[in-house]
Formats: C-alpha cells, structure tokens, sequence
C-alpha cells in the first residue's frame, strides 16, 4: 500500500514525534520489496520498523518504507540446537514468546525489547547480561541500489556494543529481509544480571528455565520502563 503526503509518522515512532513523510509504502511480501527495488532504486529509502529507535528531527524527504514482512519458521534442527529465521517484520518479542513457548533458549533475556526482529542486528540489541551476537546465525539483506539479496554472516555483520556494519560503512545501503538464530534445544539460562537474580528469588525460583526469566525480565522492564504506546519513549541510551 502507498500513500502519498504529507504523512504524519507520529504514530509510527515511540517518541510520537509529529513529523511528516511525503510519500510511505507499507511492505508485506518479498515480491512487494523486490518491486520497490526495481522501481525506485534511485531514491533514498527511510525505513520503519516499529519506530522505536529513531529520533525525528525534521520532515523525512525520502521514501519512507514501512517493513511489514512477516513469518517465524524453524528451517534446520539436529539433536541440541535449532535454526529459526524470522521475517525482519515480525516483532522482536513475539519471537522471543514462540522461542520461549517452544523451549528454544538464547533470547529470553531479551524478551520485550520493542520492535522488529529486521532492526535488532542494527544495533546488537542486547539486556540483562545477553546480547543478540550471542545466538545469531545469519541475514538475509537486500541492496537497496544493486538489487541483489545478500547473506551477512555474524564475521560479516562485526557486531560490537550496539553497533554493527549497518551502523557504520552499510549504513542505508541494505533492507534487511530475515534474521536467522541459532538456538538451544536445552538451553543454560543466564541469570548474571543482578535484578534478574534478585526477581529470581523473590518469586523462589531456584532452578530457572527460560520461561522464568523471560517473565521475570518483563516483570523488571515493565516496572522500569514506560511503555512507549503510553509515554512517548525510546527506552535508555
Ligand atoms: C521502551 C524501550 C526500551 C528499549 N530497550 C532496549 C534494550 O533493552 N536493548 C536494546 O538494545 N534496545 C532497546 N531499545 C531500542 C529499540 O527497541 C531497538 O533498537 C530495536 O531493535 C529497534 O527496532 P525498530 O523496529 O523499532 O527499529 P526502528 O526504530 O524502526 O529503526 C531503527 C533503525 O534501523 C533501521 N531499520 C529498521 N528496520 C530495518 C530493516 N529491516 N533493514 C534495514 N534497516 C532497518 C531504520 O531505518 C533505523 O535507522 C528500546 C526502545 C524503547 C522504546
């Protein structure tokens, strides 16, 4: 679906900041990406997510291209680990849920980290003690000028403390497609994080699996942070 302007993006970035777009077209499918690509190449693409990690200062000039793609599938398993690629539409935390749900460990510490799972390489997401380097695999990127779909492995995305190639020489280059994790089939929960210790033992919790500490992070998240739908917010930087 396109749109043309001027298109308020408040309701598309947590801070709710009032500024407009003169043209947003919302992606759904791969094939809808490959057409934006082939007709509008030339163009400078702003991509959204779910705007939680963007700061508006000004009108956006170019193309803003709203990332709906969505789909979490497992694509490879052996007996200790699995392989699930999510479209980089679907949200983070709904990713965290099904991993949680299916007994996949690696990500629960990152559970309610807003956003889209296609934004969470951007920055090495990371919180209480884990990081997504930790379990990423690989992603799938399209060039935004060239138009062919490459894969970045975790060497190819030089993941550092929130940051990664697409924060430094790819910045604005790629449309990342699909993120890919490897997770663990009897995962090893990690409670080095103060809080999450003290949450823990509060609700008398010994032995945790995943699912306690991916409640147990959203119980501190949701006492610590306002939730941006609310109070405009984009977390702590
Ligand atoms: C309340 C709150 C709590 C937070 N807590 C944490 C935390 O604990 N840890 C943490 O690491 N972060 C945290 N954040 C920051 C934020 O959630 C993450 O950075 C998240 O990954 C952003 O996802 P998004 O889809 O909202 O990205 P957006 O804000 O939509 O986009 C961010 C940047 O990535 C680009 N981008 C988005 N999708 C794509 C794509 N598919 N391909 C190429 N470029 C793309 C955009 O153009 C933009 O430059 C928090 C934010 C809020 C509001």
């Amino acid at each position: 679906m396109s749109t043309t302007g001027p298109i308020s993006l408040k309701p598309f970035n947590t801070f709710h900041i009032d500024e407009s777009a003169r043209e947003c077209i919302e992606i759904h499918r791969r094939e809808d990406l490959l057409q934006l690509q082939a007709t509008r190449n030339q163009e400078p693409w702003y991509i959204l997510g779910g705007g939680s990690n963007v700061l508006l200062t000004q009108a956006v000039h170019g193309l803003v291209v709203f990332n709906r793609l969505q789909g979490i599938t497992c694509i490879r398993e052996d007996e200790t680990h699995v392989w699930i690629q999510a479209a980089s539409g679907a949200i983070w935390h709904d990713l965290v849920l099904w991993c949680v749900e299916r007994g996949y460990g690696g990500i629960e510490n990152l559970a309610l980290i807003p956003g889209t799972c296609g934004a969470a390489p951007i920055q090495n997401i990371g919180a209480y003690g884990v990081e997504l380097t930790a379990v990423f695999h690989e992603l799938e990127a399209l060039d935004i000028q060239g138009g062919n779909i490459r894969l970045f492995s975790r060497e190819d995305c030089r993941f550092g403390y929130r940051d990664s190639v697409f924060k430094q020489e790819a910045k604005g280059l790629y449309f990342i497609v699909s993120i890919t994790l490897c997770l663990s089939k009897t995962p090893r929960v990690n409670t080095s994080y103060g809080g999450l210790q003290q949450v823990l033992q509060e609700r008398g919790i010994a032995h945790p699996g995943i699912r306690d500490v991916a409640d147990a992070v959203i119980a501190i998240r949701q006492s610590k942070l306002p939730d941006p739908a609310v109070t405009g917010n984009a977390g702590s930087f």
